[in-house]
């Protein structure tokens, strides 16, 4: 507040701000109805404290700064929140620790598919893409079928094709290669006695004496990313990524891209983005469902998504959790996993970073 107050009397002193934006600017200071704030997710799973070094959990926990700081810098700037999501997700994808973009897990034919949405809240407009194997950074691409084509989903090689045409970065498959992921999924199909696929072409060398383990063992196959803002004019918007589970068989496709299930931003309701087995969130279009309790039973937003994911989602012994956000500034988790990498802030307060099941 006190830096708010700092900025808007340099810029007075200064004659920068027009009337209009005086106007606006209430006697309490301040020059917004809404304060922004932000949600998210590094993905959801059995992630436990007793079995994830010092040094792993320090390493999430920067990383979760790292990206909630990248969502707050937008949103401080008075930016949208599509642009918070965004900017946030980016910076995940390009993240080795997250299974998202860079660092995303395997197919069992070891290829990398990556499924990606965003959703603007005060349009309702949407876009998704699944299975993309060279776009940098599927949220970008995704965002890019809402905002350059007439469609909502776009699916594999055409999906590229398209992100190419729009200038998107483009990646050769061994760009999303980390040895970690490699190491997992081949554990992964020993333990199915299914068939080894051959090391990418274009990797480096398999390391000798293999690779030390950066977080817990069964933990390899989470990781997907997914952001839910809200800015100074009221706009709420939400966003995930994902490589999708670990040894996926068949162009499988999870909850992710799937608008209504893994992503759903209303301003008449709320924005969700949710993380964890991707068959049963679609099963229970767990994200519309949040968000047609906010709107139609009038419930609150923590106790509509507790009721979906503790109850619904439970009830069907389905796993993982969900990050929400309302216009009027309501902010919820919910998991039924024993850990999610997740953060939330809103304007003026303290920033919240959580990894296990015992932290508020
Ligand atoms: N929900 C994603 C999927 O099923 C995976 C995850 O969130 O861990 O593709």
């Amino acid at each position: 507040m006190r830096r708010v107050f700092r900025v808007l009397s340099v810029l007075m002193c200064a004659g920068l701000l027009t009337s209009t934006v005086m106007a606006q600017t209430s006697a309490a200071g301040l020059a917004q109805p809404h304060r922004w704030a932000v949600v998210l997710h590094g993905g959801a799973g059995v992630i436990e404290r007793k079995s994830m070094s010092k040094e792993t959990d320090a390493a999430y926990r920067a990383a979760l700064k790292a990206a909630l700081q990248a969502a707050a810098d937008v949103l401080e700037k008075g930016g949208s929140s599509l642009d918070a999501v965004e900017a946030a997700i980016k910076l995940m994808e390009d993240d080795p620790l997250f299974n998202a973009g860079k660092g995303a897990v395997f197919t069992a034919e070891g290829k990398n598919e990556l499924d990606s949405a965003i959703m603007d809240g005060a349009t309702l407009k949407a876009g998704a893409v699944a299975g993309v194997t060279r776009t940098r950074h599927p949220i970008s691409l995704a965002r890019a079928v809402m905002e350059k084509s007439p469609h909502v989903m776009l699916i594999g090689a055409g999906a590229d094709q398209f992100a190419a045409t729009t200038g998107l970065e483009q990646e050769g498959p061994s760009y999303f290669f980390t040895e970690r992921r490699w190491q997992s999924l081949i554990k992964e199909l020993k333990k199915e006695g299914a068939p080894l696929p051959e090391r990418p072409a274009g990797v480096p060398p398999a390391p000798v004496g293999g690779v030390a383990e950066i977080e817990p063992p069964n933990a390899h196959k989470y990781g997907t990313v997914g952001v839910v803002a809200l800015d100074r004019n009221g706009n709420i918007a939400a966003g995930t990524s994902t490589g999708g589970t670990q040894a996926k068989r068949w162009n499988r496709v999870g909850d992710s891209p799937i608008i209504g299930s893994g992503t759903y931003a209303s301003n008449e309701s709320c924005a969700v983005s949710a993380t964890g087995t991707g068959e049963y969130f679609i099963r229970l279009t767990v994200a519309r469902t949040i968000c047609s309790l906010v709107q139609y039973k009038g419930m609150k937003l923590q106790a509509a998504v507790d009721e979906v994911i503790q109850k619904e989602l439970t009830a069907l012994k389905g796993d993982g959790g969900v990050i929400a956000i309302t216009p009027d500034g309501q902010l919820a988790w919910s998991f039924n996993t024993p850990g999610m990498y997740r953060a939330r802030v809103m304007e003026g307060g303290a920033a919240q970073f959580g990894i296990y099941g015992d932290e508020k």
